[in-house]
């Protein structure tokens, strides 16, 4: 492990808010749909289903899509304004099977609160390591999802989302195919 798991989870869980950006039809289009990305990132804690929770939910979409690829000072600047906004608070806590982790706002705040200090949080682990190069972009030219590389070697390349890695094997696979094709079609001359 490159960070403490719950850090990890939470980057995980800014790279998934992020990439729902790319995805057509967007995914927190609705309710229904924030509630299906929650339950797969195993975010608990209370709701209130409202337009305005959603919204949130998006402006902080937007704010970590920008953090994603921001140098380390927008970056940093970007971190402590989300945990000043959201006033922050740490405190340790356990819940639904996870041992200690922080939490740095009560149960009952706003969903997008919680989920922009848990980030937050998660980016200032990264930012101290001094290890931004782990966040990065997808390395498929035509995809541009965030990627968060948390492989002891730093080898991971592409998203979760779509495929990308396997695109990528192909079209290398194709390409060699091409290229040996090429090779025996001059032997054959
Ligand atoms: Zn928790
Ligand atoms: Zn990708």
């Amino acid at each position: 492990m490159v960070f403490t798991y719950d850090t990890e989870m939470a980057l995980s869980t800014a790279a998934a808010l992020v990439n729902t950006g790319s995805q057509d039809p967007d995914p927190l289009a609705d309710d229904a749909g924030l509630t299906r990305f929650l339950a797969q990132e195993r975010f608990s804690g209370s709701r209130t289903h409202t337009p305005p929770e959603l919204e949130a939910v998006l402006r902080l979409r937007a704010e970590l899509t920008e953090l994603w690829t921001a140098g380390e000072e927008d970056l940093v600047d970007g971190i402590n304004r989300l945990l000043f906004t959201a006033s922050a608070l740490p405190q340790l806590v356990r819940h639904d099977g996870w041992d200690w982790h922080l939490h740095c706002t009560p149960p009952e705040a706003e969903l997008a609160d919680r989920m922009a200090t848990e980030a937050a949080m998660a980016l200032a682990d990264v930012v101290r390591a001094g290890e931004l190069a782990r966040l990065r972009t997808c390395a498929a030219p035509d995809c541009s999802n965030a990627v968060v590389d948390l492989s002891r070697n730093r080898s991971r390349r592409y998203c979760d989302t779509g495929n990308c890695g396997n695109r990528q094997h192909v079209r290398a696979y194709r390409r060699r195919l091409a290229s040996s094709a090429q090779v025996l079609g001059e032997q054959n001359k």
